[in-house]
């Protein structure tokens, strides 16, 4: 066992913290009012290599793992407490490298090298204003196709990135819809595919919604009418596109618990120069047990959850890299416990972390409301509820037959 990084994964920590401390901590109150992220910022995360982290060298990316992608989150994340740039930070990496694993070779040559350089947005829709936790029964959206294209009709809901991929990107999607309604199992009928969201698209309406936290990256959605997507726009087997997923989610969910736990690193970090300072009855509140108990047993449960998150992101890239030994339920049990845990506590601790500013907290001088807000939206739901987590983890302690849901 090595609890070690690297030197070179310790020298990449360094490169992003350095970064994110100048580029991305002075400016978050001000992208959080203006609701955009700063005006250039997005080319120097591009020109550091941290848009689609995970991308291969052959499709213009830097071809990093999910440990360096942890790392780059934690870092963007302590720097951001309202995680919004890591939020778009952490969809590119898990659900453009789904796309670099199935797609195939003409659209990744078509959309990826133009992700790596933030011309384009790559995001996940699946949620429908029918429901997101159950996207296999609830999915209402149909692929079919039509001469040699293919046409979509539905919509999505609660998706990040809809504003951007309207007005300074252009979005690229990761989108499940039914091909095959009677297909047994029920999940085989789902296809995975790119669904493009730009200005005129034909077809396509987007939607903003009014969310109040990491107000940087936006929550939209589209409705489709009849939208066309080219036919290698289709990603891998189209019965697979349920299994292709929740490769994505497991990605995705061990970069928001590293996430979450920057975003509370980043508050308890605050916290502790100012209870240093701050005196209260003539002595500094550092030195009150009801002040510091609650910090030790916040530091160390937020450094259980970062062995949590580095076990989940080795087994992914484990699993990644071929060995067999370990095999997909192994990284999504680990992920599913990475994304529980990182959002719950992390709300926590900067809510803790606000009771020892006092008023100071409650005001837009102290950073602690950016957190807040921005964490509690992966413990609401964003890329799975808590109780999803749960029944993940509980179907790989007890076995597919104990799931309280219809499996076909
Ligand atoms: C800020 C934000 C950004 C988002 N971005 C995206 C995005 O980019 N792309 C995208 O596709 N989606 C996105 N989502 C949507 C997210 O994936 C969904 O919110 C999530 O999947 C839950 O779906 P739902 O909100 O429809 O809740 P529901 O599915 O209606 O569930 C409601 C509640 O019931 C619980 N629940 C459901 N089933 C069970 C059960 N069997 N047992 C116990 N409890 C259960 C859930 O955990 C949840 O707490 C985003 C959400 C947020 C908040």
């Amino acid at each position: 066992m090595d609890f070690e990084f690297t030197p070179e994964e310790e020298m990449f920590r360094e490169t992003v913290r350095e970064f994110a401390q100048k580029e991305i901590r002075p400016y978050v109150r001000e992208m959080d009012e203006t609701g955009k992220f700063r005006e250039g910022l997005i080319k120097k995360m591009a020109d550091l290599g941290l848009l689609g982290i995970t991308i291969p060298e052959k499709y213009g990316g830097p071809g990093g793992n999910f440990t360096l992608a942890c790392i780059a989150a934690e870092e963007l994340a302590r720097a951001d407490l309202s995680i919004a740039i890591p939020v778009f930070f952490l969809v590119e990496a898990s659900w453009a490298w789904v796309f670099a694993r199935h797609g195939t070779e003409e659209a990744k040559q078509e959309i990826l090298p133009k992700v790596c350089k933030g011309e384009y947005f790559f995001g996940i829709a699946t949620t429908e204003p029918a429901g997101g936790s159950d996207i296999v029964g609830n999915t209402r959206t149909t692929i079919k196709p039509k001469g040699d294209k293919y046409v979509v009709n539905g919509e999505k809901v609660y998706i990040s990135g809809v504003n951007e991929s309207m007005t300074v990107m252009k979005g690229r999607y990761f989108t499940t819809a039914y091909m095959n309604k009677a297909a047994k199992p029920k999940y085989k009928g789902i296809t995975a595919f790119i669904c493009p969201v730009e200005k005129g698209i034909p077809g396509l309406t987007p939607t903003l919604f009014e969310d109040w936290g990491r107000m940087a990256i936006s929550t939209g959605g589209f409705a489709l009418d009849n939208v066309e997507i080219p036919k290698h726009w289709i990603i891998g087997d189209p019965t697979r596109g349920f299994i292709y997923s929740m490769e994505g989610f497991s990605a995705a969910r061990v970069i928001i618990g590293a996430t979450c736990i920057g975003s509370a690193l980043g508050g308890l970090e605050i916290g502790k120069e100012y209870i240093k300072q701050r005196k209260s009855f003539g002595k500094e509140l550092a030195r009150y047990e009801g002040i510091t108990f609650p910090l030790a047993d916040w530091y160390s449960r937020l450094e259980g959850d970062r062995l949590v998150v580095q076990k989940a992101a080795w087994l992914l890239d484990q699993v990644n890299a071929g060995n067999t030994k370990y095999n997909h339920l192994d990284a999504a049990l680990w992920c599913a416990m990475a994304k529980l845990r990182g959002p719950i506590d992390a709300f926590a601790i900067l809510n803790e972390v606000a009771d020892w500013h006092g008023a100071f907290a409650y005001t837009k001088e102290c950073p602690l409301d950016l957190g807040i807000r921005g964490v509690r939206s992966y413990s609401i739901g964003a890329e799975g509820g808590m109780n999803i987590m749960r029944l993940i983890i509980a179907r790989e302690l007890l076995g597919k037959q104990y799931v309280p849901y219809d499996r076909q």
